[in-house]
């Protein structure tokens, strides 16, 4: 069975819970999303509790992310949210390990794989972010690093969780207004790397019932994905979707970017 389609945004530090709630139902009004395909968009916390009002009750049509999670279920951790907070507010996915938080936040690899665990272990799917710097790439260790980041970040997830597992392959140097466009012979090997990683770990075909397998675990490319490129990126066989910064926050560039990028893997199935 094919992978789905996943494609989604991350809002980063921006938007009101207004404006968020009115992307999302703006989106929601202007696209009919086919059975292989799952959009999601991750706004900010303050914004979730009206994004997912206007969601309504779950399955929700479109997925509300949030853009990380405290891995311990509640405590003296001042600032932080918990999987259940997250939970109660009908939250359908939590990003883990995106560029910003390992640089400017020190998010190590095994508090990141604490956090993975504490998600899948209540039933919230995880986007695990992983990438190397330029400087990683200058040295010719690129591969290392995001095996390192996914071998941490999913260790000891449970063969009947890994359905909610999603690997968003993002290269440093390539995200946000200073990035420098990949090429899809850029994004390929690496590509090819966490496959064969997930392989390695999860085993490379579904076996029985409800077991994932390291075969299944969906793969997204992002890094400076607009329109033009996102169909050269999703073409390639180990890239299963999108996460788009910029290109895709406006309603009409996330429609635009998606439809390119669904356009690419289709042609290429
Ligand atoms: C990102 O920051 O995760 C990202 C993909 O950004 P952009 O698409 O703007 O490069």
């Amino acid at each position: 069975m094919a992978r789905p389609f996943l494609f989604g945004t991350n809002f980063k530090m921006n938007q009101t819970p207004t404006e968020s709630a009115e992307f999302y139902r703006q989106l929601a009004a202007s696209v009919q999303i086919p059975s292989d395909t799952h959009l999601f968009v991750i706004p900010p916390y303050t914004s979730l509790a009206a994004v997912t009002v206007v969601a309504g009750q779950p399955p929700h049509q479109i997925w509300v992310g949030a853009q990380n999670v405290h891995w311990a279920p509640e405590g003296a951790y001042t600032g932080e949210i918990s999987v259940g907070m997250l939970l109660a507010l009908d939250v359908d996915l939590v990003l883990l390990g995106h560029a910003e938080r390992r640089r400017y936040f020190h998010e190590p690899d095994v508090e990141l794989n604490r956090k993975v665990l504490a998600a899948v272990g209540a039933n919230l799917r995880v986007l695990l972010a992983v990438g190397e710097t330029a400087e990683e790439r200058s040295f010719g260790v690129g591969g290392e690093t995001v095996l390192r980041q996914l071998k941490i970040g999913l260790h000891d997830v449970p063969p009947e969780q890994l359905g909610l597992i999603q690997i968003a392959y993002e290269p440093v140097w390539s995200i946000g207004a200073g990035g420098t466009p990949a090429s899809p012979e850029d994004v390929e090997p690496i590509a090819r790397l966490i496959r064969s990683g997930c392989a390695d770990m999860f085993g490379e075909t579904r076996t029985s019932g409800d077991r994932g397998s390291g075969g299944d675990i969906p793969i997204l490319y992002g890094g400076s994905v607009d329109p033009s490129n996102a169909g050269t990126f999703t073409a390639l066989p180990d890239i299963d979707g999108l996460f788009v910064g910029r290109a895709a926050w406006t309603v009409e560039g996330f429609l635009a970017t998606y439809r390119a990028g669904y356009e690419g893997k289709s042609t290429s199935r």
